[in-house]
């Protein structure tokens, strides 16, 4: 196996980690806790950052899923803002990637230029109070009438939704057919009979918007369908490939980030006459984070490289979540510890890198979610 980045992807990542050091400290922010800003969206874009896997004929970069995977990486490790860089990569890959693999050439004109430059925001919504993990339990319906679809349902937890101009929407086309009786729909924003809640509040990731979406007979043009009707389910399940893959790349970022802080600060922090980092307990705590990071960065480049190239890699992108996502968590629980007091400081940027970790291990399919899938491809 080649291990080795060619210079174009080595430059990419080495540039983006600098750009992405220069947008999350944009001054525009008005303080801790606010959402991310246009200006930093549309500097995200002019990155390239929001068309990463996108084709150049509609303004993307045209990268495979490991370059993807890594320019993400590069992005989450420079930008201390994580929650843009989800909703970055949730706007690219949950809600552009199924517009790119399943829309008409129409709807990609129309829309995938507008994602990739940064005018629009992209958001998924799948998720009902009554379908999470179980989420073909959806209830939201979607019937034909003429050349339309009338939308009637409500979406939880809607990612980018407060400000999102564009949305994938998952319904029910037919309820006798189950897995093969949802659709996908592309639903602007603008679209009478969509309406937006208010935003929560969220311990992590709390730059990124979210809120519930609601269709009270919401008309879209049929048009808008993506792909034919009733495959809806296989499209969510292969958008969800993408973020399994490549997204969780950004926590490889922030576990680097996290790590090269903590040793710096094992080094430099004294106690009993000496660095805290020459005791045994505490260096082998580092060790035990280089090792999840290096281990859950191989599984995951595995992952992308085996789907850039087709394969199905269902468990292998499972194995990689699994591990990136709990890599994540362990690795915040250890640089807080590491830093004493200075870990729970909110000024002080090491909690918060917990704090963002701790949804992944929710989003794009639970943990155990994740152990159903790689206990049913080993037979189980
Ligand atoms: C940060 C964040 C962003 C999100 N963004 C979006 C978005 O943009 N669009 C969208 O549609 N949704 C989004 N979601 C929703 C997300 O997809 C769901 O939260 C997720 O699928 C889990 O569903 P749930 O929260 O209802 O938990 P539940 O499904 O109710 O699960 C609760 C707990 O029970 C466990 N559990 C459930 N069933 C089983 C089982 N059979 N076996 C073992 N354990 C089980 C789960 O693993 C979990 O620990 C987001 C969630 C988060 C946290």
């Amino acid at each position: 196996m080649d291990f080795a980045w060619t210079q174009e992807q080595q430059e990419l990542s080495h540039s983006l980690r600098t750009i992405a050091q220069a947008i999350s400290h944009d001054d525009q922010r008005q303080a801790q806790g606010d959402f991310w800003t246009r200006a930093q969206w549309r500097r995200c874009a002019e990155a390239g950052l929001l068309g990463l896997c996108v084709s150049q004929a509609y303004g993307g970069g045209g990268y495979d899923a490991l370059t993807t995977a890594l320019a993400l990486e590069a992005f989450g490790f420079g930008c201390e803002d994580t929650g843009l860089v989800f909703s970055a990569a949730a706007h690219l890959l949950a809600c552009t990637m199924p517009i790119v693999e399943a829309g008409s050439d129409s709807l990609k004109e129309s829309f995938l230029p507008g994602l990739c430059a940064g005018r629009f925001v992209g958001g998924n919504a799948i998720t009902e109070d009554d379908a999470g993990s179980d989420v073909f339990a959806l209830h939201t319906r979607a019937v034909r009438e003429g050349d339309e679809y009338v939308l009637d349902g409500c979406k939880s937890y809607v990612s980018n939704g407060p400000v999102a101009d564009v949305f994938v929407v998952y319904a029910r086309t037919n309820p006798a057919h189950g897995y093969l009786g949802i659709s996908a729909f592309v639903v602007e924003r603008t679209t009478p009979g969509l309406i937006l809640g208010e935003p929560f509040t969220k311990m992590g990731l709390t730059s990124t918007p979210a809120c519930r979406v609601s269709f009270e007979g919401c008309r879209v043009p049929a048009s808008h369908r993506l792909g034919k009707e009733g495959q809806g389910a296989s499209l969510f399940k292969r958008s969800m490939l993408w973020e399994r893959a490549c997204l969780f790349a950004l926590y490889l970022g922030v576990m680097e980030r996290q790590l090269e802080r903590t040793i710096h600060y094992a080094r430099e922090r004294r106690q009993f006459g000496k660095p805290i980092g020459r005791n045994q307990a505490v260096a082998h705590r580092v060790a035990d984070m280089k090792l999840r990071l290096e281990m859950s960065r191989l599984l995951l480049y595995r992952s992308c490289w085996l789907f850039g190239r087709g394969e199905p890699a269902t468990l292998e992108i499972a194995l990689s979540k699994l591990a990136v996502s709990s890599a994540a968590v362990q690795g915040g629980l250890d640089a807080l510890h590491i830093h004493g007091a200075r870990g729970i400081d909110c000024d002080y940027g090491i909690e918060r890198m917990l704090r963002d970790a701790i949804p992944g291990t929710l989003f794009s399919g639970t943990a155990e979610m994740q152990r159903d899938i790689i206990a049913n491809e080993l037979g189980l």
